[in-house]
């Protein structure tokens, strides 16, 4: 046989087999290194080993003892009871198993045996019913795998036992485990106060004591931050050595003018952003920054700088987002900020037909149009850019990572790339979506905002909150009432657009009401989002079509149908879209909802206004997966460290990779060599392909 490795299949260690490696493969265990990485479920404390007068028969305890007699006993009814006769020198204890006659061939007399049940009185006797058991090799309780012990519990699967799964677990990692050997040199482990790894794989199954397992899940959780963040710096410094950027030599002047001439002076946030892009565009390295910030926190007028920056300097710009109405909105905002720049502005959407759609495309070649906005209809074919030097993606978390790539790929290397969100994620989680950008976060909210009052009412209330729509609208407002549907789907679905339209046409009959969804087409959107902007409509009932980006500052209610249908971070986008003006705004969240998570959403909702703190809150409720969201992959799975949990071991290994990855972006230092095929190995790559994903 080849000698052994991590990357054996299991199917050659001992007792496995062809037939037992299927079994396994289900658990997508097919290698060594696949059974180290299988980490337990949790552990049960099956120790101290008692004796048997020591019992308490209160609980599940363990008990050692040495076999003195055993027999099968055959009922009347054809089934057997196997029971063997335990005794620790001065007591007796019986272990007592139903219909598995088998045993009898496993306890054989004078051997060392532990128990791990809860013991009962049987008249004169002691005895435990199916306990948990292991036959001791040498007698040597510290050498047992399944009691005795802190003994780990996997997960399993059909005809895979605990036990044999324990089992093989045990051999595994005891004689195998030296193959796991420590990517690190001893020197960084003394400076860390992690330990060993090999150590680290065998506590992680099979813990000594807490203490060591809490030691052995630190060094493997930061190993497996570690991986991942090594290979986002990896990947930035490749970026930035090969993606000669474009030198953006003039008009910051220009660019100041505009910010004077806006009616309101920018916040502090607004000002540092602009300025992190200036200054990476003045660089000959191509920028990959990230800007967050708060709904509503004004990160339009920081597109439109940067665009002026780069229409000065002799280049275009794209601004791609993920919805028509909003490429709209942005199209006319641009235009207005911009034409009186004397920068031409062009529209791109998926609606633009022949004549309109071939004129913006010749008028982008030729280099006529500055500034271009669109949604998706930007990174199709036959879209050409005569100089293409900044591209902006607003509301980018709305995006998949492929569309992101393509339209970089469309730039050429050298645009500078400008990613604007809205949905601050977790701190965590930007490091390591994101860890390759750089970012600018807009923390403050421009002045004179209020905050939205928020809270949320069951259906008992709706008379008044209907009165306090009209009210609003009455003192000059507008309003939008959300609805999870476009129409009624059977008798317990959620409200619907088109029934919440039809009640509102009745009770406030006397207000201008329009309707906007998804299925509507594109022109019809435009002209419903047209006339809620110039007030011939006063409240605009809505699916989330609305929810990004939206900016309508006059509205100061939003009613949300069904809340508890909405995620956290969606309904503080949602809620986003008022509270724009000067006027305080109301959100009002309409659930009946007895189920707790839900309602824990809503109660968190109402009580924090913050993206930051609702992205925290968000995190902790749903896990890292589910905010990301399926479209959004690059995040890893994790195997065993928690994004809400490690963060501090996150941070710590995101410097030490920088760290690394700075010093040797090869990784081609004899130290390095190790960390550079742990990464090659867990991604499968060839030696040269590192450098392709790096
Ligand atoms: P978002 O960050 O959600 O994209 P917008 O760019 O749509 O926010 O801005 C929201 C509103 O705030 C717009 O009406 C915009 O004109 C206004 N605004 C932006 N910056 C400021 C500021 N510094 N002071 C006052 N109003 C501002
Ligand atoms: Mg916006």
């Amino acid at each position: 046989m080849n000698q052994i490795s991590l990357q054996t299949p299991v199917r050659y260690l001992k007792g496995v087999g062809p037939e037992k490696s299927k079994i396994l493969s289900r658990l997508e265990l097919e290698t060594v290194e696949d059974l180290f990485y299988f980490f337990p479920r949790r552990y049960e404390n099956r120790f101290p080993v008692k004796t048997i007068s020591e019992l308490t028969l209160e609980d599940k305890e363990c008990v050692m003892g040495t076999v003195v007699s055993r027999g099968i006993i055959r009922t009347s009814r054809g089934q057997s009871i196997f029971k063997v006769a335990l005794s620790d020198g001065k007591n007796t204890l019986f272990g007592v198993w139903f219909n598995q006659p088998y045993l009898a061939k496993l306890f054989l007399p004078e051997s060392k045996v532990i128990f791990y049940g809860k013991a009962e009185k049987a008249g004169k006797h002691l005895q435990m019913a199916h306990p948990e058991y292991e036959i001791l090799k040498d007698g040597d309780f510290r050498e047992s795998a399944h009691v005795g012990r802190i003994a780990p519990i996997y997960p399993l699967t059909e005809e895979l036992s605990q036990k044999s799964l324990r089992s093989l677990l045990f051999q595994a990692v005891n004689r195998l485990g030296w193959l796991a050997k420590d990517p690190f040199p001893f020197s960084f482990r003394k400076k860390t106060g992690f330990v060993d790894r090999v150590f680290a794989f065998r506590q992680i199954h099979f813990p000594s004591t807490e203490e060591d397992l809490k030691k052995a899940y630190e060094r493997l959780v930061f190993d497996e931050f570690f991986v991942m963040q090594l290979i986002v710096h990896l990947k930035k410094l490749k970026f930035q050595k090969e993606n000669r950027g474009i030198l953006h030599l003039k008009g910051e002047e220009e660019v100041r003018r505009f910010i004077e001439t806006l009616d309101f002076s920018l916040t502090a946030g607004q000002e540092a952003a602009i300025r992190d892009i200036l200054n990476d565009m003045k660089k000959p390295m191509a920028m990959k920054r990230l800007v967050q910030g708060d709904v509503g926190s004004g990160k339009t007028v920081v597109a439109a700088a940067s665009l002026l920056f780069t229409a000065r300097n002799g280049f275009q710009g794209a601004l791609m987002v993920p919805t028509e109405v909003l490429a709209q909105q942005h199209y006319f905002k641009l235009t207005q900020l911009l034409e009186p720049f004397d920068i031409h502005c062009g529209y791109l959407g998926q609606g633009a037909s022949g004549e309109s759609r071939r004129e913006i495309l010749s008028r982008l070649e030729n280099g006529d149009v500055s500034v271009v906005v669109g949604t998706h209809a930007l990174i199709q074919q036959g879209v050409k850019f005569k100089k293409l030097g900044l591209v902006i993606i607003d509301e980018q978390h709305k995006f998949g990572v492929f569309q992101r790539s393509t339209l970089k790929e469309k730039s050429g290397d050298a645009a500078h790339f400008l990613l604007m969100t809205a949905t601050p994620i977790p701190r965590t989680l930007a490091m390591t979506l994101y860890g390759d950008l750089d970012i600018s976060t807009i923390r403050e909210l421009p002045k004179g905002r209020q905050p939205v009052k928020t809270f949320w009412v069951g259906e008992n209330k709706r008379r008044e909150i209907y009165r306090l729509l009209d009210e609003a609208v009455a003192k000059g407002g507008q309003g939008y009432v959300i609805c999870p549907r476009i129409e009624e789907r059977g008798e317990f679905s959620a409200k619907s657009v088109l029934a919440a339209y039809t009640e509102l046409n009745s009770v406030l009959s006397h207000r201008k009401i329009g309707i906007l969804h998804g299925r509507m087409k594109s022109d019809e959107k435009k002209e419903v989002m047209r006339e809620f902007k110039d007030r011939k409509l006063e409240l605009l009932v809505a699916t989330v079509v609305i929810e990004v980006g939206i900016d309508v500052p006059n509205a100061t209610i939003m009613i949300v149908e069904n809340a508890e249908r909405f995620g956290l971070a969606q309904l503080h986008q949602l809620r986003g879209r008022v509270g724009r003006g000067r006027e305080e705004s109301v959100c009002v969240l309409f659930s009946d909802t007895v189920n707790p998570e839900s309602a824990d959403r809503l109660h968190a909702f109402e009580e924090s206004d913050s993206g930051f703190e609702i992205a925290e809150k968000d995190l902790e409720l749903r896990g890292a997966g589910d905010i990301v969201g399926e479209k959004q992959h690059g995040l890893p799975a994790l195997r065993i460290g928690d994004f809400v949990k490690d963060t501090q071991l996150l941070e710590l290994a995101r410097r030490e990779a920088r760290q690394i990855a700075e010093n040797d972006p090869l990784l081609e230092k004899k130290e390095n060599l190790p960390l550079r095929r742990e990464i090659e190995k867990r991604f499968n790559l060839s030696q040269d392909r590192l450098a392709v994903i790096a």
